[in-house]
């Protein structure tokens, strides 16, 4: 008990990033401006993504994907129950009707099985999640996208540094939005991006990101050279500051150092826990992927266990250790059971995940000591 409290998720900022953030505080320049110019290369690079908008969060981005989209009252968007509450809130908030289709209940990704059953003239969008970032299957994704025409929204939250077939989440397709989260693989405070193959989108989703503002609207009526523009709709404020660029850009260039090791912890678990009764393992798909480890979730066997989800929860809290829940199934919240009538029942998978699904500690800066702790803590408490 003496030991102090580990954190399911802690990021790990370099002292180059701090001084990074530092100099844009003294540069005089705090806003968008020179270093998210510099943060949208990297990420271009890195993702090679013809189009990159850094953002005030992946929130920010789902809401203004779909907008650019264009949904008519009472259009379907294809989710996932097992997700956060963003991908749900933003379909609606975006005009939308959230239709939801069960998990695998190994991968915990979409089942796109089912996807087809769930089509219908009024489905525009298909939004899966690359859960915990695990990468549901592109080419059946994609395959079932040209098949019904209809477009595709990747919450990729989860997902960067993650690789499909030899190709990173975001490197192809149509649209990816990525989080920056502090819990995410990399963070920039808060913030997050889209990625998009789409040169319409992209221009429609830059305006709608600050204010409906056009400065080359304004150029192109001949008053160029200065910084005058033209507001042409309506938009939000979803910019991402200099601040927050400069913690991205060091991020960035740390992420496959992260991902090695959340792997390695990651993997690690999966040994130790894989006699455990007590636990159902996350397992991998049969196509060729590398798995970003943004959470490592098994499920819990409450017979073998003896206990609950939560009552294993609270008792590694108590013994200060602390652990993550993502997610319960999302169709269960009173607000959508409300508007859309789902109902107990309708998504079993997604239900018996979200009763039992728990996030070990996982981050980089996690050292082999502290994942002695978390077995030997979770041993004691099995054993009582
Ligand atoms: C974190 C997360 C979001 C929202 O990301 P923010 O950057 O916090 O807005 C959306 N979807 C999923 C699946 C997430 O995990």
């Amino acid at each position: 008990m003496s030991e102090e409290f580990l954190p399911f998720s802690r990021p790990s900022i370099s002292r180059a990033a701090i001084e990074e953030v530092v100099a844009c505080l003294e540069s005089g320049w705090i806003t968008t401006g020179p270093r998210v110019a510099q943060f949208t290369e990297s990420l271009q690079a890195y993702l090679s993504a013809p189009y990159i908008l850094p953002l005030a969060s992946a929130t920010a981005g789902l809401h203004l994907a779909l907008l650019a989209l264009d949904l008519k009252p009472g259009d379907e968007v294809i989710t996932t129950p097992l997700t956060f509450a963003a991908t749900l809130n933003t379909i609606i908030l975006a005009g939308g009707k959230p239709v939801l289709v069960d998990i695998d209940p190994y991968t915990f990704n979409m089942d796109l099985n089912q996807v087809a059953d769930a089509i219908t003239e009024k489905t525009r969008v298909i939004m899966p999640v690359h859960f915990a970032g695990l990468p549901v299957d592109m080419d059946m994704l994609y395959a079932l996208a040209e098949t019904f025409d209809i477009r595709v929204l990747e919450d990729a939250a989860h997902a960067i540094g993650t690789v499909y077939k030899n190709r990173r989440i975001g490197s192809f397709g149509d649209t990816q939005v990525f989080s920056f989260h502090p819990n995410k693989n990399i963070t920039t405070g808060e913030g997050g991006c889209i990625a998009t193959t789409d040169a319409e989108l992209a221009k429609k989703i830059s305006l709608l990101r600050f204010h409906g503002i056009d400065r080359e609207a304004w150029n192109r009526y001949g008053k160029s050279g200065n910084q005058d523009y033209e507001v042409v709709l309506p938009g939000f404020k979803y910019n991402m500051m200099d601040i927050q660029a400069a913690l991205g850009l060091h991020q960035l260039q740390e992420l496959e150092n992260f991902i090695a090791r959340r792997t390695e912890l990651a993997e690690r678990y999966q040994e130790a826990l894989i006699d455990w009764p007590q636990w159902q393992l996350p397992s991998k798909p049969g196509f060729s992927h590398r798995h970003a480890w943004h959470l490592y979730t098994p499920l819990i066997n409450e017979q073998a266990a003896q206990m609950s989800r939560d009552e294993f929860m609270q008792k590694m809290k108590e013994r200060n250790i602390g652990t993550g829940l993502h997610y319960r199934a999302a169709h269960l919240y009173p607000y959508y059971r409300e508007q859309f009538g789902f109902n107990p029942g309708d998504f079993p998978y997604a239900e018996s995940a979200g009763e039992r699904i728990v996030s070990l500690p996982l981050f980089p800066g996690m050292t082999d000591a502290q994942h002695d702790r978390v077995l030997d803590v979770m041993y004691s408490i099995f054993r009582e």
